[in-house]
């Protein structure tokens, strides 16, 4: 890092640089000139907004920190992108069908999410992929286009198969893809029962392995759809009902977040064999859904890791058709519809999660006496005398002889031979060897093993109004990182070494990795507090799948939701907020009723009065704090 570099050699775009924001911004994020970040949406121009000038019209509109942004804008730009992208790769392959993509809903259920998403892309015929009853639900009420698609994945009972047979009969294109065998003789007898031709489509369980976190889920363990002999099955028992005709999709979903691009290609390729072999049974076809897995770029390291991708989108559309244009050419069969069922790639960027940062815990000495007082135990003398001696060549030996006066200070504390004054100033002078030996690590060729970690130990912790687990659960499950970053004074070198806390205390509420093209951090430069002034963190990409498996650890409820629209003033305008859970709201969630909670305390304040410990005018006073808090905000509230 550029820490030693004076201090006037700081700019805009060291600061890009530092935080990897052109990299993992895809052009919607970007530094501006003022050093706050920028949001960019793009249409045909491009309009700018500062994200501190979003959060500061929040706060105005009383959404408080933390909020989670989502920026509309940013939502209809992929819908775009994707379609445009296999409208771009067919036309260049000279591909003789078409593209329909399909949302899954369960990637972000928000009805504004799904609302804009079908709202959007109705001009793309955009459809929805439902993976239970209530899902389904949700895409017949948002899909009135009869050549968008309602795909309904996931297990099937009789009420499920009831409802996309009326889809059906309303006139939507509702397709039943089978998971398992036992739903074909299911479909077959609803269908019969309530007359209404059904679509089936085959889920596939393909040998294609991928890379990535979930590849111990593909290939032959993978957890759904056919193998070869049950879709052997499922074809026989269709066409003895004299439903073959009805089998018009191939569906398969090798796993979310596909780095490798090999994978996709392999997977569409040996989909297109059972495609072939299909067709050839005598089932119409005529889709290939090829499922999930576009990957996001979360780091900007373009491949370098499994939070990334080796691909661009159009390389992606590209290599699909491509892939099936190989395989279907030669046997002379008519070109399908290509399905795809993106959901990360068209809602990652679109959220933002910001935050202010309450408080910061440094580890540093502060102000040493220029010699340890005359009755200091050994220990803290052998500190002291330590902390002149560091050197480029005895870094480690340093730190192994600190770290052994410092148990052994700790040992007679125990004992109760020191005092407990004594230890702290041992503790500060042991601190202060280890910022010294720190600080001269990067003029070091080899770092040692030890030490290497050394720098995270010191980092400062900075104290962020929101929860890990409720916000960023990925994070804590899977290990997945996202790129954050102060949204302000960017102008400004970063100066403090941080990780970032959580409200809840725990052990796991931390950040403490950080998504970079260059590799993924331990720490994140951070600036310096101001006294009276908010310093404003944000998690970006998080519109995938982090908002509604959170929890309500240490009950931390649902943020306040904000969606903006830039326009084309360079202007923003809300257009929808969400006030998050308040806390009565959370207790009801584990059962509380908070009218009980607030006799029970009435009655507690009553018999004060009653004591004579308080008197009533105090009384009102705490039952109209208890009722006020019941009304608040979870999180904290300056
Ligand atoms: C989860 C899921 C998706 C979405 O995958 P992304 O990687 O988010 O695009 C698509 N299809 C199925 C069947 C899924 O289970």
């Amino acid at each position: 890092m550029s820490q030693r570099e004076p201090l006037d050699d700081w700019s805009i775009d060291k600061a890009a640089e530092l935080y990897g924001i052109r990299e993992w911004g895809q052009g919607l994020f970007d530094v501006g000139a003022d050093g706050t970040v920028q949001v960019l949406a793009r249409n045909g121009s491009v309009h700018a907004v500062s994200l501190l000038e979003i959060a500061e019209g929040l706060r105005q509109r009383d959404l408080s920190m933390p909020v989670l942004l989502r920026i509309e804008n940013h939502l209809d730009a992929a819908v775009r992108r994707l379609n445009e992208a296999f409208a771009a790769a067919i036309a260049e392959a000279g591909y003789r069908g078409q593209y329909r993509g399909v949302f899954p809903i369960k990637v972000n259920q928000q009805r504004h999410v799904i609302e804009e998403i079908a709202r959007f892309g109705r001009r793309y015929h955009h459809g929805l992929e439902a993976g239970s009853k209530a899902e389904l639900l949700v895409a017949m009420a948002m899909i009135q286009d009869p050549e968008s698609l309602i795909v309904c994945n996931g297990y099937k009972d009789e009420e499920f198969i009831d409802l996309g047979l009326r889809a059906r009969q309303l006139g939507l294109n509702c397709i039943f893809v089978l998971e398992s065998e036992e739903e074909v003789e299911l479909i077959i007898g609803r269908s019969r029962a309530l007359g209404v031709r059904p679509a089936v489509g085959a889920r596939l369980k393909l040998g294609t392995k991928v890379d990535g976190h979930w590849s111990e889920d593909s290939g032959d363990r993978s957890l759904f759809g056919l193998n070869t002999q049950q879709l052997i099955a499922a074809v026989d028992r269709l066409r003895d009902a004299d439903m073959l005709d009805c089998l018009v999709l191939l569906h398969f979903h090798l796993g979310s977040q596909i780095p490798n691009i090999q994978n996709v290609r392999a997977g569409v390729r040996e989909a297109c064999r059972y495609y072939v072999d299909l067709v050839e049974e005598g089932a119409p076809l005529g889709y290939l859904d090829i499922g999930g897995g576009l990957a996001v770029d979360y780091d900007g390291s373009r491949g370098g890791s499994p939070h990334s991708r080796n691909y661009s989108l159009e390389e992606y559309c590209a290599d699909v058709v491509e892939a099936i244009q190989e395989a279907l050419d030669p046997a002379g069969i008519p070109h399908p519809t290509i399905v795809s069922e993106s959901g990360r790639a068209v809602v990652a960027y679109s959220s933002v999660l910001l935050f202010n940062v309450l408080n910061v815990t440094h580890f540093e000495p502060g102000p040493l006496p220029p010699a340890p007082p005359a009755d200091a135990p050994d220990e803290v003398e052998n500190l002291a005398a330590l902390l002149e001696s560091v050197n480029l060549k005895n870094l480690q030996e340093c730190h192994n002889d600190a770290v052994y006066y410092l148990e052994s200070l700790r040992m007679q504390f125990r004992r109760g031979t020191v005092k407990l004054r004594m230890r702290a100033l041992g503790e500060r002078y042991y601190l202060a060897v280890l910022q010294r030996i720190v600080a001269l690590l990067p003029l070091l060729d080899r770092v040692p093993v030890e030490l290497e970690h050394l720098p995270e130990r010191l980092a400062d912790i900075y104290y962020g109004n929101f929860s890990v687990f409720q916000s960023l659960p990925d994070f804590w499950a899977i290990g997945q990182t996202f790129p954050v970053m102060p949204i302000h004074r960017l102008d400004e070198r970063p100066t403090r070494r941080a990780i970032i806390a959580d409200l809840t205390c725990d052990c796991d509420g931390k950040i403490d990795r950080f998504a970079h093209p260059e590799g993924e951090r331990r720490t994140l430069l951070l600036h310096p507090l101001r006294p009276d002034e908010e310093y404003y963190l944000a998690v970006f990409l998080v519109g995938a799948y982090q908002e509604t498996l959170g929890d309500l650890h240490n009950l931390f409820g649902d943020t306040h939701v904000a969606s903006v629209r830039i326009d084309e003033n360079g202007g923003f305008h809300v257009v929808h907020e969400l006030e998050g859970d308040t806390i009565a709201d959370v207790l009801r969630y584990v059962e509380y009723d908070p009218a009980d909670l607030y006799r029970r305390f009435r009655n507690a304040a009553e018999e004060a009065v009653r004591a004579g410990r308080i008197r009533v005018a105090e009384r009102q006073q705490m039952l109209g704090a208890f009722t006020e808090s019941l009304r608040g905000y979870t999180y904290f509230e300056r």
